[in-house]
C-alpha cells in the first residue's frame, strides 16, 4: 500500500488522502450549552481517571442488585470483564425502578401503528405486561440462561418480549422482521433457539404482510440441516390474517399472557451474563453473531442516550426510526431510553405510508423533541423535496442524530434547515453493532458541529486513526479507525467463535480494536469517517475514500443520492466509477444519450472542482435505485460486481433483491 504518486503524500505516507474539504461550523447556542446535560468538563472528568470516571456512570445510571467492586477485568483480553462481580436485571432497571420511584404513570411508548391505530404505554402498563410474558416463557419451559429468537415488526410487543428475556435471564436474539425464512433458520441454529417469538404479520405499505408462514418453513425439517432446536412459539396476533397452526407447538401470545400473573421477580444475574445476540447488518459479508452481555452494555447505552441526546426524561419525547431487529433498535429504542425513563414514539411502518409526509405528521402529532435516524432516509426525504416537511410544524424538535453512514456534508444541512429550523443541535454519532453503544459523536451542547463528521470520541471513549504501521496519524492525515482501550458496552466475542472474533477485530494490528472503516483527521484534529476500508480504492497509487467523493456529487443541487466504487482498470489499477440518483426535478435529464452524456459532463466537473482531477470519476451512470442493505446502507461490493461486468454476488441481506436486476438491466440498455 505505498504511495507511488510523487504528487500526493508527505514522507509518512497517509494511509488515506485527505481530499474533501469542509470549513462550515456549527456551535449550540448559549441558551443550549446552559441547559445541556453534558457540559465539557466531563471530558476532563473522564480523562483525569478513565476507569473511575465508568464506575460513577455505571452507579449512577443503573441499580444493582448487587453492587460491584471491580470495574474492568482485561485479563482475558480481548474478552472484557466490566463490572464483573456486581448482579442486576436489565427488565428491572428499565421499567420497575421507575415504578417504584413513582413514575408509573408516565408514558414510556407512545404506539402509532400503520394504519392508524395507537397505544398508550405507561411505565406501569409496561411493568405488568413484561412480568406476564415472562411468567409465560417461564411455563413454555424458556430457563435462565437459554436464548429466544423473536422475529417480529415494530409493535410494542417487540419491546416486551425482549425485556421478558432479559427479565427471566435469556439471552434475545431478534431477526429483523424483513429476513427470509433461510436467514431465520441459520439464526435460530446458530444460537440453538428453544422458543421462536413470531406474529402473524404485520402491516406494511398499507397492506398485511405475514411473517409466521416464515417461521414455519424455518422450522420445518429441511435436507442437510440439522432438526430444529425450536420447542415453543408464541404468535402476536396483530394483522389477524390466516395462519398455519402446529398443535403442541404454536401458542397464541395474548392466550399465554392472559393465563399469567402480573407480577414476576426479576432475576438477578452476573453483569457478564449474556444479554442478546445480534447478527451485524451484512454491508460487507456473513453476518457475525455479535454478543452483549449486561452490565456494561446497560451503563454504556444510558450514558450515550443521556449525554448525546441530552435526554430529560421529564419532558422530553424521544423518536428513534430504527427497527428493534437493528442495534440501533436495542440500544436506541429498548435499552438506552428506557433505562434513562424516556418517552418514546414508536412506529410501525414506513415513511410514506400512507403519505410522504407520515414522519413529520408523527413529529407534529407527539411533540416529538428528539429525532434519531438514518443517513439513508434524510437523503430520501431531501429527494421528495422540502415541502413536504415544510407543510407540519416541527418546531418542538431540539436535537437531530443520524447514525449508520457518513452522512454526506449536504445531506447534514439539510437536515439542520429544513427539518432542524436552521436551530437544533446535530449530533453525527459513530458505532458499530460491535461496540454496542455510541463512541465517536459531538455533544451537543459542547461541541461546535462540523457538517459530516462525528467529530469526538466520548468521555470516556479512547479511538484514534492509524496508518499501515498501527501509528497514530497527525492532523490532516487519513488511516484507519481503532479503538485503543477497552470500553464497557463492546463485543464479549462472536458467538460460538472466539477464533472468528479475534481475528476480524484483534489481529490487524497488536493490541487495538480494528473496527473496518477508514477515517482521516482534520486540522483541528476532528474525526471523519471515510467508509468501510473494504471500499477503499486506489487510483494511480492514490488512495481515495467512497465517502467523500459521494458527498461531492450529493453537493450538486441535481443529485439526491449517489455510491461510488473503485473498478479495476488496467492504466490506473483502478477507477472511480460512480452510481446516481437524480433529485425528483432532473430525473428525466439522462433519458437521452446527449443528456446522460451532459449530466456526466457536469457532475464530472464538479468533483474536480470540488475535490480534485484525481477524484473525477471515470464513469457515472444514472439509475433509478441503489441496492442497500436492510438497515438502509449502500451495498457497494454488488455496484463493483456491476462496474467490473460480473455476475452479481450474495445480495442475500438485500432490502429488495429486484433493485440489482433493475440496474443491470437499465446499464445494458444503451444511454
Ligand atoms: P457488516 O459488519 O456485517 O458488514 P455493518 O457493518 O453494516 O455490517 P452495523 O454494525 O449495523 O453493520 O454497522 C456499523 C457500521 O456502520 C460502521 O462500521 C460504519 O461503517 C457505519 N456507520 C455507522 N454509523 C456511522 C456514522 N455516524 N458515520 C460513518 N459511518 C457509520
Ligand atoms: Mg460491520
Amino acid at each position: 500500500m505505498t504511495d507511488t504518486n510523487p504528487t500526493s503524500g508527505s514522507a509518512s505516507s497517509p494511509s488515506l488522502e485527505n481530499l474533501l474539504h469542509e470549513t462550515r461550523s456549527f456551535p449550540p447556542s448559549e441558551e443550549f450549552a446552559a441547559q445541556a446535560n453534558a457540559k465539557a468538563d466531563l471530558y476532563e472528568k473522564a480523562s483525569a481517571d478513565r476507569l473511575g470516571f465508568w464506575a460513577e456512570q455505571a452507579r449512577e445510571l443503573v441499580t444493582w442488585k448487587t453492587p460491584f467492586t471491580e470495574t474492568l477485568d482485561w485479563s482475558g483480553a480481548p474478552v472484557a470483564r466490566w463490572f464483573a462481580d456486581g448482579t442486576l436485571n436489565a427488565a428491572y432497571n428499565a421499567v420497575d425502578r421507575h415504578v417504584e420511584a413513582g413514575n408509573g404513570d408516565r408514558v414510556a411508548i407512545h404506539f402509532e401503528g400503520e394504519p392508524g391505530d395507537t397505544r398508550t404505554v405507561t411505565y406501569a402498563d409496561l411493568q405488568q405486561e413484561v412480568s406476564r410474558a415472562a411468567n409465560a416463557l417461564t411455563t413454555l419451559g424458556v430457563q435462565t440462561g437459554d436464548r429466544v429468537v423473536i422475529y417480529l415488526p415494530m409493535l410494542v410487543e417487540s419491546v416486551v418480549a425482549m425485556l421478558a428475556c432479559a427479565r427471566i435471564g435469556a439471552a434475545h436474539s431478534v431477526v429483523f422482521g424483513g429476513f427470509s425464512a433461510d436467514a431465520l433458520r441459520s439464526r435460530i441454529a446458530d444460537a440453538e433457539a428453544t422458543l421462536v417469538i413470531t406474529a402473524d404479520g404485520g402491516f406494511r405499505r398499507g397492506a398485511p404482510s405475514a411473517l409466521k408462514p416464515a417461521v414455519d418453513e424455518a422450522l420445518a425439517p429441511k435436507d442437510g440441516a440439522e432438526a430444529t432446536t425450536v420447542q415453543k412459539v408464541l404468535v402476536v396476533q396483530r394483522t389477524k390474517q390466516d395462519v398455519e397452526w402446529v398443535e403442541g407447538r404454536d401458542v397464541w401470545w395474548h392466550e399465554a399472557l392472559a393465563a399469567e400473573s402480573d407480577q414476576h421477580e426479576p432475576v438477578a444475574v452476573e453483569a457478564e451474563h449474556p444479554l442478546f445476540i445480534l447478527y451485524t447488518s451484512g454491508t460487507t459479508g456473513k453476518p457475525k453473531g455479535i454478543l452483549h452481555t449486561t452490565g456494561g452494555y446497560l451503563t454504556q447505552t444510558a450514558y450515550t442516550h443521556k449525554n448525546v441526546f441530552d435526554l430529560k426524561p421529564e419532558t422530553d419525547v424521544y423518536w428513534c426510526t430504527a427497527d428493534v431487529g437493528w442495534v440501533t433498535g436495542h440500544s436506541y429504542v429498548v435499552y438506552g431510553p428506557l433505562v434513562n425513563g424516556a418517552t418514546q414514539v414508536l412506529y410501525e411502518g414506513t415513511p410514506d405510508s400512507p403519505h410522504r409526509g407520515r414522519w413529520w405528521e408523527l413529529i407534529e402529532k407527539y411533540k416529538v423533541s428528539i429525532l434519531y435516524t438514518a443517513p439513508t432516509a434524510i437523503r430520501t426525504c431531501m429527494k421528495w423535496g422540502d415541502d413536504i416537511p415544510g407543510g407540519f410544524d416541527l418546531s418542538s424538535l431540539r436535537v437531530l442524530g443520524s447514525v449508520g453512514e457518513p452522512i454526506n456534508p449536504e445531506a447534514w444541512m439539510w437536515y439542520r434547515r429544513v427539518i432542524g429550523g436552521d436551530r437544533t443541535p446535530i449530533v453525527d454519532t459513530w458505532w458499530q453493532t460491535e461496540t454496542g453503544a455510541i463512541m465517536i459523536s459531538p455533544l451537543p451542547g459542547v461541541t461546535a458541529a462540523k457538517p459530516g463528521s462525528a467529530q469526538v470520541p466520548l468521555p470516556g471513549i479512547v479511538a484514534t486513526v492509524v496508518d499501515d504501521e498501527a501509528k497514530p496519524v497527525p492532523d490532516g492525515g487519513g488511516g484507519y479507525l481503532v479503538l485503543s482501550e477497552p470500553w464497557p458496552s463492546m463485543l464479549r466475542g462472536i458467538w460460538g467463535d472466539l477464533e472468528r472474533y479475534k481475528e476480524t477485530y484483534w489481529s490487524r494490528f497488536e493490541n487495538l480494536y480494528f473496527a473496518g472503516d477508514g477515517a482521516k483527521k482534520d486540522d483541528d484534529g476532528d474525526i471523519w469517517l471515510l467508509g468501510r476500508v473494504d471500499d477503499v480504492m486506489n487510483v494511480s497509487g492514490h488512495r481515495l475514500s467512497t465517502t467523500e467523493i459521494e458527498s461531492a456529487l450529493v453537493s450538486n443541487p441535481i443529485v439526491a443520492e449517489a455510491a461510488v466504487v473503485g473498478a479495476n482498470d488496467e492504466t490506473t489499477g483502478q477507477a472511480v466509477v460512480a452510481f446516481v440518483i437524480l433529485r425528483g426535478e432532473h430525473a428525466n435529464r439522462a433519458a437521452t444519450p446527449e443528456g446522460a452524456a451532459e449530466v456526466q459532463k457536469e457532475l464530472r466537473d464538479h468533483v474536480g472542482k470540488e475535490i480534485g482531477p484525481i477524484a473525477k470519476p471515470k464513469k457515472i451512470l444514472v439509475v433509478q435505485e441503489l441496492p442497500k442493505t436492510r438497515s438502509g446502507k449502500i451495498m457497494r461490493r454488488l455496484l463493483r460486481d456491476v462496474a467490473e461486468d460480473r455476475a452479481v454476488g450474495d445480495a442475500t441481506t438485500l432490502a429488495d433483491s429486484s433493485v440489482m436486476d433493475l440496474i443491470t438491466a437499465g446499464l445494458a440498455a444503451p444511454s
